[in-house]
Order: C-alpha cells, then sequence, then structure tokens
C-alpha cells in the first residue's frame, strides 16, 4: 500500500491539499493512502488509528459539502475498482466501492444489465454517491441507495464485515446512506435490472403549465423533471420512459435512434456547456444583465427526441461549475415552495444565472434517506461559481423550512444535527449503530459534527486529550453535542 505525507502545494489526491469538484471545501491532509485491496483498507484503518488520525475514505470530490474532508487519513479508492461478482441471472452484482458510476455503467452494459435508475452525472464513485443519498428522478423509483443490497464494511477496528437486510440488519440501514460515518465501504452489492433502452422526449414548454401539471406529467412518465431558468417563461421538460429490457427494441416500440455523434456534441458540449458557460462569464462580469441572458437561455432551448441505452440518457456533461443546494420536500408541498421561490427571486439583491432543477422520488424505508416515508419531489438551487449566492440559498432554505424540507447531504446547506434530527424519525437509531460501530469517531471530520451532533475525542487537538483538564473539557463537549448512550460511550472510551 502507499502512503504519502501532505504535501503542501499538489493538487490532486494522493499527497497534498484536497479540494472538491465545485471548490466549496478543502483540507489537507496529514496522511493519503490509496489501498489496493481490502486487507489494505483494513491496514490502513489500523495505522491511522495507532497515529491517532481520523480516516474518511474519498469518493470523486463531487459533494459540495466538505463530507469527505479530512485532517487525518485519506484514504483514495481510485485503484480499488471493478466489478467483484456478477449474477446475470438475479441481477445481483458487487462492486469494489472506488469504482465510477462511468465505469460501473459500461461494465454492466457489457453483461446486459443496468442500474434502474441514475442521477444526471457519473463521475461519483460507487461509495460516494450511496454515502450521500444520491438520487434521479421518478415518482415510482427510490433513489441509488434503494438498490444496494450488501455493503462490505471495514469498521474502526479493521475488521471487515459485511451487512444486508439478513446479515447484521441495523448496520445495513444505517449503512444505505452513511456519510461514511460507520466505516470505509469496501464493496457494494447492488440489484441491477436488465439492460434497458430510454425514449427520451426534452423541450421548452410554459414554467406555469408544466408546474400546474406537475403531478401528472410526474406520474404518467417513468422519469420526469425538469429546469426553470428564474426569469423566464419556459422551462426544460424532460420525459424519459423505458422501452420494453433487452437492448433491442421490441417490435411495438421505436427501435434505438441515439442522438447522432455530431448533434450529441452540438447539444450537450457546444450548447449545454461551451455555450451556456459563456453566458455564465458573461453574467459574472456584468450581473446586471443576469436576468436578460436567462430569458435568452429559456427562450433558445431545443426540443430533442431520441432513443439510446438508459445510462446514456439519464447522464450528461456538466463542465461548467456552479454551486449547488438541494432540498428533498414532500411531494405535496412543490406547488407552494415553488411559487414562495418565484417570488423571491426577484427580491434577491444579486441575480441567479443558473436554472433551477426540480425532481422526484417515491418514498423509501431507508433512515438518512432524504425521501424516508415520503413521496417526495427535490428542488435544487444553482449559481454559477464566483457569483454571490449566500442570501439565495439563505431565502430557499427559509423557503423550504416551512415544509420540513430535508437537505441532500451532499449539497450545500446549514442545517446542524439539532434540526435534522426533527426531520429523520430514525436519526437517533442512526447515532446509536454510530456510537456501537465506531465509539471514538474514527470516521468523524467536521461535518460530521455538524450533522450528526457528535464531538467525541478530539484528533484535531491530542495534547488537550493528555491532560485531565482536557478530558474534563472533551467530555463537556460531546456531552453537550450528544445522546445520552454516546455521552457514556465517549466517557468510556476516554476513559480507556
Ligand atoms: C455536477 C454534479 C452533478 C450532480 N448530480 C447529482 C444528481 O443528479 N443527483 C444527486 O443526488 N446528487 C448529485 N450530485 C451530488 C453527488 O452525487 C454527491 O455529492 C455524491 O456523494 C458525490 O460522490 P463522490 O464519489 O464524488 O463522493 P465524495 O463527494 O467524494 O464523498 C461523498 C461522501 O462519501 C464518503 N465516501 C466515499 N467513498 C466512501 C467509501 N468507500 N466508504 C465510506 N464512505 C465513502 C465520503 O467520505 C463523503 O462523506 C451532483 C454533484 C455534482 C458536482
Amino acid at each position: 500500500m502507499r502512503y504519502s505525507p501532505g504535501r503542501p502545494g499538489a493538487a490532486s489526491p494522493a499527497g497534498g491539499p484536497w479540494r472538491n469538484w465545485a471548490g466549496t471545501a478543502a483540507a489537507t491532509p496529514a496522511r493519503w493512502g490509496q489501498p489496493q485491496s481490502e486487507a489494505e483498507i483494513s491496514a490502513s484503518v489500523k495505522d491511522a488509528a495507532a497515529a491517532g488520525l481520523r480516516v474518511r475514505a474519498l469518493g470523486s470530490g463531487h459533494s459540495f459539502t466538505p463530507a469527505a474532508a479530512t485532517d487525518g487519513l485519506a484514504l483514495d479508492l481510485s485503484g480499488w475498482t471493478g466489478i467483484v461478482a456478477a449474477d446475470t441471472r438475479t441481477g445481483t452484482v458487487t462492486v469494489r466501492s472506488g469504482t465510477t458510476l462511468r465505469a460501473l455503467n459500461a461494465a454492466l452494459d457489457g453483461l446486459g444489465l443496468a442500474m434502474a435508475n441514475l442521477g444526471d452525472i457519473d463521475a461519483q464513485t460507487v461509495a460516494g454517491a450511496l454515502s450521500t443519498g444520491t438520487h434521479g428522478t421518478g415518482a415510482r423509483l427510490g433513489g441509488l441507495a434503494t438498490q444496494a443490497e450488501a455493503f462490505g464494511l471495514v469498521l474502526a477496528d479493521g475488521s471487515a464485515v459485511m451487512c444486508s437486510a439478513s446479515e447484521r440488519p441495523e448496520l445495513f440501514a444505517a449503512a444505505r446512506v452513511g456519510l461514511g460515518a460507520l466505516g470505509v465501504v469496501s464493496t457494494v452489492t447492488l440489484r441491477c435490472v436488465p439492460a434497458f433502452m430510454l425514449a427520451a422526449e426534452e423541450g421548452p414548454e410554459l414554467v406555469d403549465d408544466v408546474i400546474e401539471r406537475f403531478d401528472s406529467m410526474a406520474a404518467e412518465n417513468d422519469h420526469f423533471e425538469f429546469y426553470w431558468f428564474p426569469y423566464g417563461r419556459y422551462a426544460l421538460v424532460k420525459r424519459n420512459n423505458r422501452l420494453s429490457p433487452g437492448r433491442t427494441a421490441a417490435p411495438n416500440v421505436r427501435a434505438s435512434r441515439p442522438m447522432p455523434g455530431w448533434r450529441r456534441f452540438w447539444e450537450f458540449e457546444v450548447m449545454e456547456n461551451a455555450g451556456f458557460g459563456t453566458l455564465c462569464r458573461l453574467g459574472r462580469a456584468a450581473p446586471r444583465i443576469i436576468p436578460a441572458l436567462s430569458r435568452f437561455s429559456s427562450a433558445a432551448l431545443s426540443t430533442r427526441s431520441y432513443t439510446d441505452a438508459s445510462y446514456r440518457v439519464f447522464v450528461t456533461p456538466r463542465r461548467v461549475r456552479f454551486v449547488e443546494s438541494e432540498y428533498a420536500v414532500p411531494r405535496e408541498s412543490l406547488g407552494g415552495v415553488l411559487a414562495e421561490l418565484r417570488r423571491a427571486v426577484p427580491r434577491l439583491p444579486d441575480p441567479v444565472m443558473f436554472p433551477v432543477e426540480v425532481r422526484v422520488a417515491a418514498a423509501d424505508d431507508i433512515w438518512l434517506s432524504t425521501a424516508y416515508g415520503r413521496d417526495t419531489a427535490y428542488v435544487a438551487i444553482h449559481q454559477y461559481t464566483g457569483l454571490p449566492y449566500r442570501a439565495y440559498f439563505d431565502a430557499f432554505e427559509s423557503i423550504v423550512a416551512e415544509v420540513a424540507g430535508r437537505p441532500h447531504w451532499g449539497k450545500m446547506h446549514t442545517l446542524d444535527a439539532e434540526r435534522l434530527r426533527a426531520l429523520y424519525p430514525r436519526f437517533d437509531d442512526f447515532r446509536r449503530v454510530r456510537a456501537e460501530t465506531d465509539p471514538e469517531a474514527r470516521f468523524g471530520n467536521s461535518y460530521l459534527e455538524r450533522v450528526l451532533g457528535q464531538s467525541l475525542p478530539s484528533y484535531d487537538e491530542p495534547a488537550r486529550r493528555r491532560t485531565a483538564w482536557g478530558e474534563r473539557r472533551v467530555i463537556r463537549l460531546a456531552a453537550s453535542a450528544c445522546g445520552r448512550r454516546e455521552r457514556s460511550t465517549a466517557c468510556r472510551s476516554l476513559a480507556r
């Protein structure tokens, strides 16, 4: 296994500072590890414990929150990839955690399989995407974590365990959207479906009509979403519907009509990335013209109709950088939330350059899933990188707070454990499993301290822990931030 000390100035993983895709989070890990096997993951966790370091597994850095940030050991899993086992009859596929969704989709396609639903990019690692509750859209479908059947996990003591609905079921219930708080995910077993084609219909529609007919359109289409340009009259509406299983379309449906390469390049690279990026740069240089640019973008939306392998339709390139916040709201409250947002945007001190994205998901039973126990609409707001966004995001948060909105764990939000606890009926169960599994918060970081409220022994300040005064202070800090069970766990671990 390769270890390297932090190298200030280096920009990429495997030595040096770490930075996320959006540039909203950065850290300087004390140490980097690049395990190539589960045994090496275990060894690196044990070594970190011996050195008094906390541990975070890294995905592709596509979370906007500092979910993966660490000042301890950063585990770069880009050398731990590929499919371990696949049963094409049942669709069960076990994959190493550092595999990107892009690589997974291609490998599944080769096996005649596919993920039932995906988000709109494929740069994330499998474990990174699952850990924050990544989702796509579909009123009858859940997020990616609903497709997970089992996990291989390396725990804080370095032991490697399996968990599933039948084996360590509570650990599995927590790990499905685990925030990297329970251990290093080593493998993920996914329940895949036979490869399928999607017929994509995309085009502009009046935003008032789209909002009014939202429920019926979400019900009538397998995957329905829309993008609304805040100052424009039109939304870009995307309807993706499944054709029969298998790569060959059945006689009663249209045959495969993938978008020709040149059109794909024009639509996605030129129009949605290069062209839109130019408009964004113009808007950043002259913010006063942003509403006009937004109206122009809204009016210039084109109509597209094509059929392709599911993963090629779900995913599009995203090269223009932005910041994002996304909240899951009860489906029935979507109309009110959008009405409030439409009232708020014109009153903001700074104009908004990026569209609002609206998606749906079915209720699920995953403890920290944003769709736990309720049919959900997702409202995602964005701003072009470098433009002010705080007032916009604050206004959005106060609107969704009125309807018990739950923030995406990987996108920007300001909620802390106290607020989140009220939003998740199984929040304390998650914290209990975490306290039992990782009593010293080996896999903690400051983001988890905020969202889970657990401030166990401070690895940032080891000297303080050596003094009796320091121990009392850490216990007081932990006690004020944790539940009763965690409090006693904190005391026990400090007493060791
Ligand atoms: C352009 C863009 C588009 C996006 N589109 C969508 C979308 O359509 N839908 C959606 O829901 N979200 C979307 N996201 C958010 C993104 O899917 C999530 O933030 C996701 O977590 C990022 O995955 P990652 O591999 O980059 O993980 P990272 O951001 O690197 O890490 C996320 C978390 O996973 C943990 N982790 C990673 N690997 C492991 C492991 N092996 N074991 C334990 N913990 C681990 C990390 O410690 C961290 O806590 C998008 C983000 C961007 C930048």
